[in-house]
This record gives structure tokens, C-alpha cells and sequence, in this order.
């Protein structure tokens, strides 16, 4: 299988996408959360195109490099890029947000996040160009 040939994107949000996650708890206050904000998708969604755009800009970049230092074909790159997408057990053309662990206050957190939403530690990313 290539990786083109993978089921299409699943473009449910995920992590701080995820606007659910502003969605007040049936068990808080009414009031204790600041109001929806729809503003917040234009902006959400202009990062991402940036984020986006600046990814396919790199992985260009990157795959010319090695194409034209022969050091991979297209047939290689493809079936790495399966790999990769494999390692969380699904072939569906993305790497699945993690569960980490804070290496400062032992708290779980995602691998998307670039911080400890408890302490604030900086959170190492495991794959460089992970949003
Ligand atoms: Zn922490």
C-alpha cells in the first residue's frame, strides 16, 4: 500500500482543535467559563494554514535535498512515510497525538502541546514537525 492509497483524512479536530473541549462540563457553574468565541475558528484556522503551508514548505525543501543527493528515491520516501504513519497502529495519514508524562511534575499531557498545561514545562516532541 502507498501512502497516497491510505483511507481519506480524518478531519475530526484533535487536540486543541478539539472545541469540545471549550464546552462547559455539566458539573461547572454557569458562568465560570468565559463565552464561545466563533472568532477563535478564523483565527485556529489561519495558524493552521500558516502551520500548513510552512510544513509543506519544509518537506519540499528536505525532499530535494535527499533526491538530489540520491540518497532515497520516491518509492523509498513513500514506503517511510507508511512507517511512520504506522507507528500508532492505523494507516491514516497522520501521527496520532501521544500521552506524555512531564518530565518536571509527572503530570499527562498530549504531544501536541509545546507546554505542561500544569506547570508549564517545555514538552520535547517526539517527530520534529508534529503540530
Ligand atoms: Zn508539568
Amino acid at each position: 500500500m502507498r501512502w497516497q492509497d491510505h483511507p481519506p483524512f480524518d478531519p475530526t479536530p484533535i487536540g486543541p482543535l478539539n472545541y469540545n473541549d471549550d464546552a462547559p462540563s455539566p458539573h461547572e457553574p454557569a458562568g465560570a467559563r468565559p463565552p464561545f468565541k466563533p472568532e477563535r475558528f478564523t483565527d485556529d484556522m489561519v495558524q493552521l494554514r500558516r502551520h500548513v503551508d510552512r510544513l509543506t514548505l519544509a518537506c519540499q525543501a528536505m525532499w530535494e535535498l535527499i533526491r538530489d543527493r540520491n540518497l532515497a528515491t520516491e518509492a523509498e520516501l513513500e514506503e517511510k512515510m507508511l512507517e511512520v504513519d504506522l507507528r500508532d497502529g492505523k494507516a491514516d495519514g497522520r501521527i496520532a497525538t501521544q500521552v506524555l508524562t512531564c518530565p518536571q511534575c509527572g503530570s499527562n499531557t498530549n504531544s501536541r502541546r509545546t507546554q505542561c498545561v500544569i506547570c508549564g514545562a517545555p514538552l520535547k516532541k517526539e517527530h520534529l514537525f508534529e503540530g
